[in-house]
């Protein structure tokens, strides 16, 4: 049995669990069908102390992060979201000259090009070679590492440190928690914010978003529950949003505990207690989520029998990561959907791990006129539906699979 990464508590209780599929963004070349594929255990536990949701780490993270196949820059949506964060936090927080901004998992440089252009002092932190060589070519300064006590003394040893620490969804990423929680500590300076943003809990629970567990992701996070991560290493949460991206995250202004000129907002509270009165202060409320997670399967399952009954074809749009817990735990294969499509050239060719669906551009779809385009990434529908309404002139439809299935 293993232990909490957070308060090392034993594992007993689950929350789902999944079977077993290859990690998520291992997609496959045409010549590696035939070979073997490792699957792992997708098995999500809740401790029954801290109530932190997490997987047991059974692939590295080096195994998983170091040649990484996401690049933000390709998502619209996305793109928008930093560029509005970058306005807001630069003047919420008087950002300017001579004022430091670093990001955890940069990425390729999607969020800080937007501070760079403000000429504000950036840095990237990146442990994907290959994304953090796409940040620095457009100018942004990018260590290639991963982020722990180590990489925060080193770069404060250099002199270095945060006006402004962001970490966009990397929390959930990390499996050395407290490691990773203590580097924030330490290179935050004195008066310093940190924001991150992360998939919130109850979002995931009461949309039925199983697909978004999955081996890069080691933790799921409450409210609660990361506030009691930050409290445990010195940092105090003095402000939250709930925030539409990734399907419902947080995010969560935090900062020294002894940094008491900033205020603790109402809705800091407000969060706390609304989860308090929806259960995630019990054990209980997180056992009741697997069989919800079957339930949804089964109707998955049976939208795609009978639109397959009644003749009809299925492409997929999107490969995301989350896209691959879904089809594996279905056992989706090209036996329901012909193929899927992505706008990024780095997938495009490839096939889905472990269900060997294979990827195309997205002028394949023009080409074969689906009846329905399964839309894999249902955060981004609206953008999907708009990039590929041209699926309406020979009566296409949409379709979504989370919450439940729905065709649009
Ligand atoms: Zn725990």
């Amino acid at each position: 049995m293993s232990s909490c990464r957070f308060c090392g508590s034993v594992l007993r209780s689950t929350f789902v669990d999944l079977g077993t599929t290859p990690l998520a963004n291992n997609f496959l070349k045409a010549a590696q069908l035939n070979q073997m594929e490792p699957f792992y255990p997708l098995h999500a536990y809740v401790c029954d102390l801290c109530f932190l949701v997490q997987l047991n780490e059974v692939v590295s993270p080096e195994a998983i992060f170091t040649d990484y196949p996401y690049f933000s820059s390709y998502s619209e949506t996305w793109l928008q979201h930093a560029s509005a964060y970058a306005d807001m936090v630069i003047e919420r927080f008087r950002l300017g000259a001579g004022r430091r901004v670093i990001e955890i998992a940069s990425n390729d440089g999607y969020l800080l090009q937007y501070f760079v252009a403000k000429g504000i002092s950036v840095l990237g932190i990146e442990p994907a070679a290959n994304v953090a060589s796409a940040a620095v070519k457009r100018g942004i300064p990018t260590v290639v590492k991963f982020f722990g006590e180590q990489t925060a003394r080193e770069l404060v040893a250099e002199g270095i440190g945060a006006d402004l620490l962001v970490g966009n969804n990397v929390l959930a990423h990390v499996p050395r928690l407290n490691d990773f929680v203590s580097g924030m500590k330490i290179l935050l300076k004195s008066n310093g914010v940190i924001t991150m943003e992360f998939p919130h809990l109850m979002r995931l629970m009461d949309e039925n978003q199983f697909d978004t567990i999955y081996h890069e992701h080691f933790s799921y996070f409450s409210f609660i529950t990361v506030e009691k991560i930050f409290a445990a290493h010195g940092l105090t949460i003095f402000d939250v949003e709930e925030l539409p991206t990734h399907g419902g995250s947080l995010r969560v202004y935090v900062r020294h505990a002894g940094d008491t000129a900033k205020t603790v907002a109402d809705r800091v509270t407000e969060l706390r207690e609304r989860e308090d009165r929806a259960g995630f202060t019990h054990l209980k409320q997180y056992l009741s989520f697997g069989e919800r997670v079957t339930e949804n399967k089964r109707r998955i399952l049976d939208f795609l029998i009978r639109a397959k009954q009644d003749g009809k074809t299925i492409a997929g749009y999107g490969a995301p990561a989350k896209g691959n817990t879904l089809l594996n735990y279905c056992g989706i294969r090209s036996d329901f959907i012909d193929y899927t499509v992505d706008r990024s050239p780095h997938k495009q060719g490839y096939f889905t791990p472990g269900t060997h669906i294979p990827i195309y551009g997205p002028e394949k779809v023009k080409e074969t006129r689906p009846d329905y385009l399964f839309i894999l990434p249902w955060n981004l529908k609206e953008e999907v539906m708009e990039q590929m309404s041209y699926i309406r002139d020979w009566g296409g439809k949409f379709v979504v699979p989370i919450p439940n299935v729905e065709v649009l």
